[in-house]
């Protein structure tokens, strides 16, 4: 890097930016994840993708979007009602570019059937690439993709919506989605008085001649410029999930009112509103009384997209911190050749390898589900697992990536402070930390032989693995108890720690035995680097995760 000269003096031994990478091929961990899980002839696709969403260019994108906030429009200069949010064209490109990766649809068929393939590993490749430079934009990519789950319970809505949501084109214009080039959906749950407990939903919705008429409020609806929003309601027959569009069939806009956007920790390039429903148009999807039997086809997939964004979050610190401590001098000598940071570096190079091992093989279940029970059950049961322990882990990773990083780490010029704040809304939305450990209860008490099943397969998959049979044991245990919920999540952590061993095994096993010794037999202390790992084994790390 050429030196800058300043008038008092020369600047050097700063690290440069982590920008104009591959962010696939420079990530073994990820390669090998992707090919364990059936993804590998989409190698040249996740490159492309890679190269483009790792360019100064993109990163410059996220830096400005979340720099330039959206603001709301409610009213026009004569007073008319707008209900409109504007958003820096930064966040518009950004929306584009990961429309044109299929970010938002590539798991689904022209007529919204499952792909198929590999369709869930790739795009969760390209998902977890994204994540790593710009994560408020997501929200709203997240969301149309699973909604799809939702929507198929009403093919007729489905088929009308595909044509539109197929296409890889980002349409921002403010106009009914009928007439669009590309369309989003958000969705609306979590009122004042209860987000995890829907069923207190006090929003009503009354049969009209056109459909339904929503009447209620939402305390969070996030990416409010969305075509149209998946809402939770109460009709005649119980709590009814209804597509709400922002525009009603007749072309006039729908009486969806904004109050006000959240002031937000993190996640500030998108948007969350306070909503109210004055009598909006909306149209049922699947039987009234259905409703979260309905919309949890669509929480399942955001779960998923949750776990694969913080385990991206962490891969980009780790990045991050690789890249400076390869080049910032202390003492004379480079970070990355100092023990006690190589020590730190390599087990945080550790949590992800077997994070993104286990995003990738949890999306193989999501490819494989549709045709294979067993698949079907690792799905189920370790979905929550997985969003639990993967988010949880995110923001104490961050923070340690970020102090690699020193003083630098923790000013906003650089990525790191906004990865930080970013991440603990992955674990709290689509699904608080408890919320997954009862999830998991449930998932046990309703199937308790697939579950069982489950962690027979993971227990012999990891077998001879430091810990692993002791752990297996434990869950089985604790899962017994009357009183399940006293040790959920003690269980629920081992349970993840578990199927993360049994992914890593296989795809380096050498490392889902470092993992094991790690995590599962207890060879480390609370913080990374607090393990004494074999020299070979640092260096391989830290090779394997940048060159
Ligand atoms: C930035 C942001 C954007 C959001 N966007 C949306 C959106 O677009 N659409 C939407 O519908 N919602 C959205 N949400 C809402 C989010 O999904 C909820 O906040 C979340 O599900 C938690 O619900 P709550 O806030 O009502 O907390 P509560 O339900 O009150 O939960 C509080 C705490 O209690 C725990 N808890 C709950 N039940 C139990 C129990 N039985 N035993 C033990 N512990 C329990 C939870 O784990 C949590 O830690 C958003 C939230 C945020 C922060």
């Amino acid at each position: 890097m050429t030196k800058a000269s300043f008038h008092t003096h020369e600047v050097f031994n700063q690290s440069p930016p982590f920008w104009d990478v591959d962010l696939f091929n420079v990530d073994r961990p990820l390669v090998d994840a992707v090919t364990g899980n059936g993804g590998a002839s989409a190698a040249k696709e996740l490159s492309e993708f890679g190269k483009h969403w790792g360019s100064a260019a993109m990163a410059e994108r996220g830096r400005i979007a979340n720099e330039n906030t959206p603001k709301l429009r409610t009213f026009d200069s004569r007073g008319n009602r707008r209900d409109e949010v504007e958003f820096h064209p930064a966040y518009h490109e950004l929306m584009a570019h990961s429309a044109h990766g299929g970010v938002h649809n590539s798991t689904w068929t022209a007529d919204g059937k499952p792909a198929g393939g590999a369709s869930e590993v790739v795009r969760a490749a390209k998902f977890y690439m994204a994540s790593q430079v710009e994560t408020g934009h997501l929200c709203p990519i997240t969301m149309t993709r699973a909604s799809v789950a939702a929507l198929a319970v009403q093919p007729d809505l489905l088929a009308r919506v595909m044509p539109v949501l197929s296409t890889r084109s980002y349409d921002p214009s403010f106009a009914p989605w009928w007439t669009k080039r590309g369309m989003t959906l958000g969705m609306g749950m979590t009122e004042k008085q209860g987000g995890t407990d829907v069923r207190s939903n006090m929003t009503r919705a009354e049969r009209s001649a056109d459909g339904y008429r929503i009447t209620g409020h939402k305390w969070f609806m996030s990416a409010p410029m969305c075509d149209a929003f998946l809402v939770l309601a109460q009709a005649d027959e119980g709590l009814s999930c209804f597509l709400m569009p922002r525009f009603a069939p007749d072309g006039s806009i729908n009486a969806i009112h904004f109050q006000r956007l959240k002031d937000k920790l993190g996640n500030r390039s998108n948007a969350s509103s306070e909503v109210e429903f004055h009598g909006a148009y909306a149209e049922r999807v699947g039987e009234e009384g259905k409703g979260i039997r309905t919309i949890i086809q669509m929480v399942q997939l955001t779960r998923q997209d949750c776990a694969i964004a913080s385990a991206g979050l962490m891969r980009s610190g780790l990045a991050h911190a690789l890249n400076h401590a390869r080049h910032r001098s202390v003492f004379q000598k480079h970070l990355a050749d100092q023990p006690l940071m190589q020590a730190v570096l390599s087990d945080m190079a550790l949590h992800v390898e077997a994070s993104v091992a286990l995003v990738m093989r949890l999306c193989r279940a999501f490819d494989r589900a549709p045709d294979d029970a067993a698949e079907a059950a690792y799905m189920r049961l370790l979905t929550p697992a997985i969003k639990y322990w993967v988010c949880k882990s995110a923001p104490g990773f961050l923070y340690e990536a970020m102090e690699c990083l020193g003083g630098n780490g923790y000013v906003e010029e650089g990525i790191l402070a906004r990865h930080y704040r970013e991440s603990p809304v992955n674990a709290i939305w689509e699904g608080s930390g408890n919320v997954m450990c009862l999830d998991v209860l449930r998932a046990l008490s309703r199937e308790p032989d697939a579950a069982a099943a489950v962690l027979q397969q993971l227990a012999g998959e990891s077998r001879g693995l430091p810990g692993a049979a002791e752990a297996a044991a434990f869950i089985g245990r604790a899962f017994r108890r009357p009183d399940g919920e006293r040790v959920a999540r003690d269980a629920v952590e081992k349970l993840a720690l578990l199927a993360a061993t049994a992914a890593l095994n296989a795809v380096a096993p050498r490392n889902a035995e470092l993992f094991a010794d790690t995590r599962l037999a207890g060879n480390r202390g609370g913080m990374y680097g607090a393990t004494e790992l074999p020299n070979d084994d640092i260096r391989r790390l830290l090779e394997r995760a940048l060159p």
